[in-house]
């Protein structure tokens, strides 16, 4: 048999398939050492034929196996070719997102050690027999070992005794040395509260709806504290009693030891974890108890969808709505659909649970396509704490400059005096988002990037949040000399100092990127914040997710509209459910919550659904919009960016292909809904010049065309040093 092999290279001249001869029938889905050029590299067998279409003479023989078994599916397979037609990546790229990184190149192994044990078999007279009665070093050897009922650690033996008898009683062939794998297992110690509830009649409905289903995708719309945890449980337990596998996943901030702990405490070592804080070890054990079957249920952020499960029977994503489910980075992918290919190739369930899910899903639900299970009320029956509004252009008009309105500062006290707990959101980090000289309107902006430079107080430095350059902050400007410097809008580090002015006998807890940069940072954040050594927890998005701390009453969101007018439709369904989802930190336990919502545009739409928690209201005012302006879900989005250090080049690449794909559109005019060519918003980053093409098609309309066009983009890539790429639906598009 020939195997066609792909070679672990990533480069675009090698993204083929090669022939090598297999006389060894190592199977499809193995990892390989092959001769390649003159050397030696690793490889994936993806498929084999009895004849090659190379020249038979010329073939080389693949070296042999990397593994024991293979490690990469027939579904993993039927994936990668899902994946490279529909985000244009190389084959070697999905390929690489199946397996553990340190996989690649043998850099991680298993752990072993080694145990001696008295060969089976022999009796005790036997073995005295052989012994030389004078060699008492080996009768005192023998002697422990017969006492022990296991065998025993070769360390243990060597420490406490020598290695002579141990080496001469093992020539004699009275013991063996057996290796044995150790499995390094993350949150082996964790404790559990093990409480198991009956279900409300909401929870009761919603699970009956899932519980017989096959092959069907629900969207389970439940109130944050609606309970939706207990019926994602549920239905793995019964589907891990048909002998199927499971998938939770979560958004990365939100897998804190609790959720560990909860699984764990009613699956036990069936469920293996899967996440950025686990050890190279932990990670690549966890994988292989997944890949031998030894844990069936996973439980992960959204790299687990590639997990090595067989025969899938229902996959869950939490917080559905999620950003983090999109990947932006090479290897570009949208999570669901990845889901939604294994869910299918398994004819599994699928849920998408969320209290605000994306308008794209909802879209689905409403036709039919997904079936929807709505859970409108709180399990306490808490009602779902107060949110006012406040117009922040008032309190300027009062003279108030600051970050706080009055009304928050009364709040922020009131509630301090009563030894409750605050949550304050502010999604911008760093100190003041930008300096600008107050005479000539100059703004300190990165000499490689088109965007502002951040101030940050603590290092007292200018820093560029796109590639971390920094620079000296200003005291002068630099452009007319005044020394009229202007802080610009308010960070997560200002409103920190403006805290301990205000509050200086009170702790505050600061949570954003700059806070958690360390593994298991915000970790601690949250557990100090649980164990009340501060009253305020500050920060960005990452205070919004599914923490349940009983003592928060009062949610302050400092500038709500900062997630707004970001250049990406979604901003507006972005917006309200970051507010519903903080709001939903307030009076979690006995105390009624309250929110404060400042803005400087009080009037717009987003704002009253969202202080009336109508989600439906929110939808069809949104969904009406999208029709309109036919953007998703009537049209999925490609953009095609060009970058390179000159711009004329990469105007030049961008235009060859514009003037290629503009035939498509006049053929198929019907579906392709938008096409422009452009420079990017931020016209420059990392010392790179952006420009870019946006259009909207049909959805039939990228069934129809996307080869084509992926073909076009491939055939103008890494020219003149123009790296060109391509996003379907991109969150970002500046
Ligand atoms: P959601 O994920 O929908 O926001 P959770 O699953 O976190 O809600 O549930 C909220 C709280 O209610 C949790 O503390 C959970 O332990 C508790 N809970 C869930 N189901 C029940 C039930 N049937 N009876 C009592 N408490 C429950
Ligand atoms: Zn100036
Ligand atoms: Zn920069």
């Amino acid at each position: 048999m020939i195997a066609e092999v792909i070679v672990d290279i990533n480069h675009s001249n090698v993204d083929k398939v090669f022939e090598y001869l297999n006389p060894d029938n190592i199977p499809i889905g193995s990892r390989v050492y092959v001769p390649f050029g003159r050397q030696y590299i690793e490889g994936f067998i993806i498929g084999q034929k009895q004849t090659p279409d190379y020249d038979f003479e010329k073939l080389k023989q693949i070296i042999r196996p990397l593994d024991e078994v293979p490690v990469i599916s027939n579904e993993m397979l039927a994936l990668m070719r899902f994946m490279t037609e529909r985000y244009n990546l190389k084959k070697v790229d999905a390929l690489r997102l199946f397996i553990p990184a340190q996989m690649r190149g043998g850099r991680i192994k298993a752990l072993t050690k080694n145990y001696v044990k008295v060969k089976s078999g022999l009796s005790k007279g036997d073995i005295f027999d052989i012994i030389n009665p004078r060699a008492k070093s080996q009768i005192e050897l023998m002697e422990y070992l017969l006492s022990c009922e296991e065998e025993v650690e070769s360390s243990y033996i060597n420490n406490n005794f020598s290695s002579a008898p141990l080496r001469a009683l093992e020539q004699k062939g009275l013991i063996e040395i057996v290796s044995k794998e150790i499995k390094r297992t993350p949150y082996k110690d964790i404790k559990a509260k093990n409480e198991i509830f009956s279900l409300t009649s909401e929870q009761l409905n919603a699970y009956d709806t899932i519980k017989n289903a096959r092959d069907q995708i629900f969207l389970l719309h439940g109130v944050t504290g609606s309970g939706k945890t207990e019926i994602y449980i549920r239905c793995i337990n019964d589907c891990i009693q048909n002998n199927k596998t499971a998938v939770l996943l979560v958004p990365e901030i939100s897998l804190t030891p609790q959720v560990f702990s909860l699984f764990k405490s009613r699956f036990g070592d069936n469920v293996a974890i899967l996440h950025s804080g686990l050890s190279t070890g932990e990670r690549y054990d966890e994988w292989r108890r997944i890949l031998k079957g030894e844990a069936s249920i996973v439980i992960g952020a959204r790299s687990a969808i590639f997990a090595p499960l067989k025969d899938i029977g229902i996959i869950i994503i939490d917080e559905e709505h999620d950003p983090s489910y999109i990947s932006e980075n090479n290897p570009r992918y949208f999570t669901h659909e990845i889901a939604e290919f294994r869910r299918r190739y398994n004819k599994a369930v699928m849920i998408l649970g969320s209290a605000t899910p994306s308008i794209e899903s909802y879209y689905l639900a409403q036709s039919k396509k997904v079936h929807m299970i709505e859970m409108p009320n709180r399990i306490n029956q808490k009602p779902l704490p107060k949110i006012k509004i406040v117009d922040m252009t008032q309190e300027l008009r009062r003279g108030n400059h600051g970050i706080f309105s009055l009304e928050l500062i009364d709040c922020m006290s009131d509630a301090l005096r009563e030894g409750d707990q605050i949550i304050l959101f502010l999604n911008r980090r760093g100190y003041a988002s930008y300096q600008m000289c107050r005479s000539c309107g100059y703004v300190v902006k990165c000499s490689d990037c088109d965007v502002s430079m951040v101030f940050h107080r603590a290092e007292n430095a200018l820093k560029c949040h796109y590639c971390s350059k920094r620079s000296h902050v200003l005291k002068v400007c630099s452009q007319c000399g005044s020394e009229h410097i202007r802080q610009g809008l308010y960070g997560t580090q200002r409103v920190t100092e403006e805290l301990e002015k205000l509050f200086p006998d009170v702790s505050v807890l600061r949570m954003d990127n700059d806070t958690t940069r360390t593994k298991d940072a915000h970790l601690k954040i949250l557990k100090d914040f649980a164990e009340h050594k501060a009253q305020i927890l500050l920060g960005t998005q990452m205070v919004t997710k599914g923490h349940d701390f009983s003592d928060v009453t009062l949610v302050g969101i400092l500038d709500a509209d900062l997630s707004l007018y970001f250049s990406d439709f979604r901003s507006t369904e972005r917006t309200f459910q970051l507010i519903t989802q903080v709001s939903g930190r307030a009076g979690r336990d006995q105390k009624e919550g309250l929110v404060i919502l400042q803005t400087y545009s009080p009037r717009h739409y987003v704002y009253k659904f969202a202080q009336n928690y109508d989600y439906l209201g929110f939808y069809q005012k949104e969904i009406n919009i999208r029709s309109v302006t036919k953007y998703p879900p009537f049209s999925t989005i490609i953009r095609i960016l060009a970058c390179s250090e000159i711009e004329e080049n990469a105007i030049e690449v961008l235009k060859n292909i514009y003037d290629e794909i503009k035939p498509l559109t006049e053929r198929d005019r019907e579906r392709f809904l938008y096409l422009k060519a452009m420079k990017s918003p931020i016209k420059r980053i990392k010392k790179k010049y952006r420009v870019q093409i946006l259009m909207r098609l049909t959805a039939d309309g990228v069934d129809k065309n996307l080869a084509e066009i992926y073909n076009i983009i491939n055939k103008n890539n890494d020219k003149k040093d123009v790296l060109v790429y391509s996003e379907i639906n991109p969150q970002d598009l500046s």
